[in-house]
Formats: structure tokens, sequence, C-alpha cells
């Protein structure tokens, strides 16, 4: 191994004329640039950023210049986002046998209350497992219930979060609840933001709570005293708005009309800053193609770095996108997504299609030294490669070390020190290598996949499950609204 890099080194000193572009554009990005000052512009100069918010929008903008300054084409592609949800503001008080007031923050689409709020009994919903509701049986209707949870360590951890809160809303809708508080699944009284598992179809109020706030109220609640709950939420929410995602393109110098798409999404939630969901990953785009104009590289293909919005809602951005370029896409040779964090890269989630898979074991193989690589072939939800996946195109979703993404995931705490700034650079630096990778090599030809594939994948992977907890997205599939 040693000797090999020793021979790669030697060959490009000796060669330096030679040197290819995604050499040249590596050392670049592993060098001194902008990355970390954008970054801090993006996190702490403009925040945390909803998409309809007013930060939101300095966001598009701020992303639109940062490409017009590097030399790069750039465009706002309008879209339609279905609906908006902001937190203006959210309390709340326990009375009965203790008198506080819990930390709390709305969940995304949440109801709102009236101005003083409203008021009810809060009952021990357990885990808001079957057995939970039954036990509780008619005395469930118009009381709060609150919900236990495990505490968050990884994503897996997090998948499982999602997973369990269909099932737990479903079962207190049926229950006729006023609404559900469920107890933080981070420590220390971190708060963080879920989607209600209805998205803008979810009709309760909905809270997260501090979880030591929360376990004093079980403890109560388990010595048989009683406590009410008073619950304020103040949400600005509304019906249709347009919204944009940031499109900057460098254009093939052989095939232009062969696209390939990285991006990574502009918006965030608003507690924290949306440092490394997604903040990291926007700059990372930005930086790529800087470096590329700055080195004059010529992609063979086109080259379309995206600034998706729109995603935490549900994947908006990109889904309009696919829409958009529809007659497009036949000629899109992949899409890649980068958006869980700044932890290391290590290799790629290819969508559970062995021809992603071969062919970017393939384009990584030159690379190794900033690996190792391990590709895992199978398809994920939950992020803006879903409706490339769900239309037929060739998908990547980096994989990295999981470092501190999932305990920052959606919360307070997601903010610019969180992002590690050392292995970001070499992420450029590798998302770069796989871009140019498929972009320069015309032998690489991933056919689009038939309606009927995409069908079959769906079939004989989790798909239909992951989809039925993510975002609404399952409806949205079968009535023919997502996807080829
Ligand atoms: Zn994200």
């Amino acid at each position: 191994m040693k000797n090999q890099i020793f021979i790669w080194f030697a060959v490009i000193w000796m060669l330096p004329a030679q040197t290819s572009d995604v050499d040249k554009l590596i050392t670049n990005l592993l060098g001194e640039t902008p990355l970390k000052e954008d970054l801090k512009e993006l996190c702490d100069g403009i925040g945390g950023r909803p998409t309809g918010s007013i930060a939101n929008f300095k966001s598009i903008k701020w992303g639109l210049e940062k490409f017009q300054t590097a030399g790069v084409k750039v465009q706002k592609d309008a879209f339609r986002m279905p609906g908006l949800w902001l937190e203006n503001e959210s309390s709340a008080k326990i009375s009965g046998a203790v008198s506080f007031e819990p930390k709390v923050v709305a969940l995304t689409f949440s109801e709102g209350t009236h101005r003083s709020g409203i008021k009810a009994n809060l009952l021990d919903g357990g885990r808001g497992l079957k057995d939970d509701f039954e036990r509780l049986g008619e005395k469930a209707k118009g009381k709060f219930v609150l919900i236990e949870t495990d505490e968050l360590v990884d994503i897996d951890g997090l998948f499982k979060e999602y997973a369990d809160a269909v099932g737990i809303e479903d079962l207190a809708y049926n229950a006729g609840v006023k609404g559900i508080v469920y107890m933080s699944s981070r420590p220390m009284r971190l708060l963080y933001r879920h989607n209600a598992s209805r998205s803008f179809g979810n009709t309760l109020p909905m809270l997260v709570m501090a979880r030591e706030d929360a376990k004093r109220c079980f403890r109560i609640l388990r010595n048989n005293q009683s406590l009410d709950l008073l619950v304020k939420i103040d949400v600005r929410s509304g019906g249709p708005f347009k919204s944009f995602n940031v499109i900057a393109e460098i254009e093939g110098s052989e095939r232009p009309d062969e696209v390939v798409v990285i991006g990574a999404h502009l918006d965030s939630w608003g507690l924290g800053t949306g440092a490394n969901d997604n903040g990291c990953n926007v700059v990372m785009m930005i930086d790529i193609a800087r470096q590329m104009i700055n080195l004059d590289i010529k992609p063979k293909r086109t080259i379309r770095f995206a600034l998706w919005n729109g995603e935490e809602q549900g994947l908006y951005g990109s889904m309009a996108y696919t829409d958009k370029y529809e007659s497009q896409l036949d000629k899109h040779v992949m899409a890649m997504s980068v958006d869980i964090g700044s932890g290391l890269i290590t290799g790629f989630f290819t969508g559970g299609r062995s021809d992603v898979f071969d062919v970017t074991n393939k384009v990584l193989e030159p690379f190794d030294e900033l690996g190792p690589f391990i590709n895992i072939d199978i398809p994920l939800v939950g992020t803006d490669n879903f409706d490339f996946m769900m239309h037929g195109v060739g998908n990547l979703i980096a994989n990295h070390n999981p470092a501190n993404y999932a305990p920052n995931y959606h919360a307070e705490s997601d903010t610019y020190d969180k992002v590690n700034l050392i292995t970001l650079k070499q992420n450029s630096a590798i998302v770069a290598a796989v871009t140019l990778g498929y972009a320069n090599n015309l032998d690489i030809i991933l056919p689009r996949q038939s309606k009927e594939d995409i069908e079959k994948l769906v079939q004989s992977t989790d798909l239909e499950q992951q989809m039925k907890s993510m975002m609404s997205i399952w409806p949205q599939w079968v009535a023919g609204k997502r996807g080829r």
C-alpha cells in the first residue's frame, strides 16, 4: 500500500504537466479555501432557515451569490411548497400535584392553540404502544398523553424513532386524545424538532418535552398523582407558497446533455443553525464548483450543483426538480445527495442497484488513499436522492462516520462548532473524485429504470416501510404524485 502511494505521488511529481484534473481538484479542496467562512456566514450569519422563513429566503440569495461570485452559471428554480409551517413560540405549564414549567417545543406540523392555550389532564402514555392505549381506554379521550422514548444514540435509533411515531400517532388519533407530548430522546434538556407523521395532514397539538422534565412527570404520574398540562403553541401556518432551489451548472465539454447531479439541502429547522444538517454540505457543493472554475476544469458531462430547498418538510425541492426536468432524466447519469453530517465519508449507499454499486466501486478504486470505502447497496428514504430513485435515475447517498450527527440531529445544538472542518474538507475531496469519475468516464452508462423496475425495487426491499414512516411519502407514491 505504502509503495503504491509513493509511486502515485512520484508519478504526479515527475509529470506535473499531466497531473489530472481530479488530482488538482483534490489538492485544491484539501488546501485553503473559503469553505469555513462560507459555513460561518450560512450558520452564524443567516442561522436556522426553515423553508418559508425570512432566513430561508436570505439563504437562497446567499447561495445564488456564492456561485455567481465563483463564476459558476447558476439560477433559482421556483417550485411550489404545499404549505407553510413555522413555529413562533411554544410553552407549557404543569399543575396539579406539582407546578412547574417544562421546556417544550412544537413538532413540525403541530396544530397551534388559542393565545390562552389549551389545558387538559396529562396521562402516562407509556411507550405509546397498542397495550398502552388499551390500558388507557376511554380515559385517553380529550387528554394529553405523554410518551416515553429511548435515548437516541445513533442513526439507527433515529430511523426507529421515525418509524415508531407513525404507530403511536395512529393509536393516539384513534383514542381521541387532545394532543401528544413526546419525551425528548436527547438528555441534558436538549430539544429538537421532528415532523408529525401525518405531515401537513396533522391536526393535533404535538410537543417534545425536555427529557428530564418528562421523566419528572412520569415519576409523579406513576405515583398515582394527577397532573394537568396547559399548552400554548403559536405557529404560523398557511397554504402553498413559492420557494426556490439554487441550481448551478458547469457544462460538459463532450456530452453537455448528460448530467451528473450532486446536492445538499439549504433549508434546516430553526432550533439550531442547520450546521451538520445540512449547511456543511451546502458549502461543500459551492467549494467544489468554485475550485473547478479556479482550475478551469471542464468535465466531459455536465455537472449540476443543487442546493435543495423544502427538504425537511418532505423532500419537495428535489421532487420539483425531477418533475421540471423529467424530459432530461433519461440522460441523468447519477444523482448524489450528501446529507449525513461531517463525519468522514466511508462509502456510498447505492440505492439497491447492483449496476450503480459496481460502477461506484470502480470509480472509487483509484482514491483508496482517501478511504477505505465500503459501499452499501440498499435504497434509503429520507433525503434528496429519493425522487431520483423513484424516477429510475442512478443515485447515491454519501455514508459517513456517524460522529456527532444523531445526538444533534434537528436539535438546538446543531451549530457551527459541531462540524468537523477537517473531515468536511476530506469529504469534499471524496465527493469531487466520485463526481468527476462519473462525469468524465464516458463508458459509464446506467440506464434509467422503468416503472416496473422501480416497483420491483419497492417489493424486494423495505422501501414501502421506509416510505410509510417518512413524511407521508407512501400515499404520494401510491397516488402517482411522486416517481415515474
Ligand atoms: Zn438533512
